[in-house]
């Protein structure tokens, strides 16, 4: 009830939320009670927590926030949003988010932009901005978010909280609405690494219906967070300080600073093809997004447009009006890089630098134990100053996508602020070290 009434209270201006269900969720929060009362009940039993609206909620739209599924009610739950719900989680609403996860500021959404509670002109990120919002306005404690090239950590930088994108495998992604589904990766936004740590505890594991899902035991992922890092091995690429501007480069080397103080080991590293990565992410993604959305089709489900003539105008009508401007040029990019004559010189050159950056993230993760560095390279901006010019949208995704290209968790904790915004320094672990990167994150913290 709390929390629906700093919904009530709030929303109208943050615009985080596009369902909420308070109905349900007090339904949930009364079979929560009955668990503690039965003595069934788990660390995570009645807690709160809001989803992006791009996992499928059975009963509960889902529309990735685009005009395309703004009707659309899955017919069946996605495996993080059960998993969570099994572990006795109430289910407040479902977020706001960029268009289908193609974007970084939360103004490619149907529903309109979310806004950083820090300053209501300025984005909150994206695209999980919607979630971001929740929790950094304290309208959830938690919330899912879901990080393709940066979904999670930059909307948590640029709201101040703290979010991890696991490792490529570690969670489910049934149920997800896919964007590019060799990047994808759900995991938790929180205000702190341990809050973050208890629910990927519950999120990740094994699930048979995502043949990428990894069949290897889940850490206890709160188990290691008192450990020192003591002699832990910290590297600081200095391509990621190349161009940096002053303020944010002082922010992480001081966040980082704090970290040796602990006891850890600092030295510099190289990640020679780190500028391959926004070329190489902005053909794969759009070529994999170009395919994934092919079935909205105004056929099976989802928008269809008004009086079609025939089948091919019922294809360009539906599409051309239910999708949003950054999601059609992503389609006709990925499909450019995707058609005979272009493949090799794109698609394919594209895999190649892809294998070229995940060597560079292997070769430094032999001489340390994580990478550290901004998150992003500014602090929120204003509303409508940036969303104009996509290709400055997507240079500002520079320290993000290389983690997803490879595979690999990373996670954003809030490490001060420039200009009275937060910014986060991010860490960027071995795939299946979740457990080290909360560490750290909570031991700065
Ligand atoms: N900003 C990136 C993009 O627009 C990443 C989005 C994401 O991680 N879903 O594609």
């Amino acid at each position: 009830q709390h929390y629906l009434q700093r919904i009530e209270d709030l929303d109208e201006e943050l615009n985080s939320f596009i369902t909420v269900c308070p109905e349900l969720a007090l339904e949930q929060a009364d079979a929560a009670d009955a668990a503690i009362a039965a003595g069934t009940s788990g660390p995570l039993t009645g807690l709160p927590i809001a989803h992006k609206d791009l996992f499928c909620t059975q009963g509960v739209k889902t529309s990735c926030a685009s005009k395309m599924l703004d009707n659309f009610i899955a017919p069946y739950e996605s495996t993080v949003t059960a998993n969570l719900r099994s572990a006795g989680m109430v289910m407040l609403g479902k977020t706001n988010m960029d268009e289908f996860a193609m974007g970084g500021s939360n103004e490619n959404s149907f529903y309109g932009p979310a806004h950083n509670p820090w300053d209501v002109n300025l984005v909150p990120g994206g695209s999980s901005g919607g979630s971001a919002v929740a929790v950094a306005a304290r309208l959830a404690p938690v919330a899912t978010g879901t990080d393709t090239g940066g979904s999670i950590r930059q909307p948590a930088a640029f709201c101040g909280i703290t979010g991890i994108k696991p490792t490529y495998g570690r969670v489910s992604r049934w149920g997800m609405v896919a964007f590019a589904s060799s990047l994808d990766q759900a995991g938790p936004m929180a205000q702190t690494a341990e809050d973050c740590a208890m629910v990927l505890n519950a999120m990740a594991g094994h699930d048979h219906r995502d043949s990428t899902c990894m069949d290897q035991p889940v850490d206890d992922y709160t188990a290691k967070l008192g450990n020192s890092i003591k002699g832990l091995k910290i590297g600081l690429p200095k391509e990621y300080f190349e161009g940096l501007s002053e303020a944010m480069s002082t922010k992480v080397r001081a966040a980082v600073a704090e970290l040796e103080k602990q006891g850890a080991i600092v030295k510099e590293i190289s990640l020679p093809n780190t500028k391959l990565a926004i070329p190489t992410y902005y053909v794969l993604a759009p070529a994999e997004a170009s395919t994934n959305l092919s079935r909205f089709d105004g056929v099976r489900f989802g928008y269809r447009c008004e009086d079609p003539v025939d089948l091919e105008d019922m294809y360009k009508r539906t599409r051309g009006e239910g999708f949003g401007k950054e999601v059609q040029r992503r389609i006709m990019i990925g499909t450019y890089a995707l058609s005979a004559g272009y493949y090799d010189a794109y698609y394919n050159k594209a895999l190649k630098t892809r294998r070229l950056l995940s060597n560079d993230f292997a070769q430094a993760l032999k001489e340390v134990d994580v990478i550290a560095g901004p998150t992003a390279p500014t602090a929120a901006y204003e509303i409508g100053t940036q969303s104009k010019d996509p290709v400055s949208m997507y240079l500002a995704d520079i320290f993000t996508l290389g983690v997803n290209l490879a595979g690999l968790p990373g996670i954003s904790v809030p490490c001060g602020f420039i200009d009275e915004m937060p910014v986060g320094l991010q860490l960027i672990g071995r795939h299946f070290d979740e457990s080290t990167l909360l560490n750290i994150g909570h031991q700065y913290q």
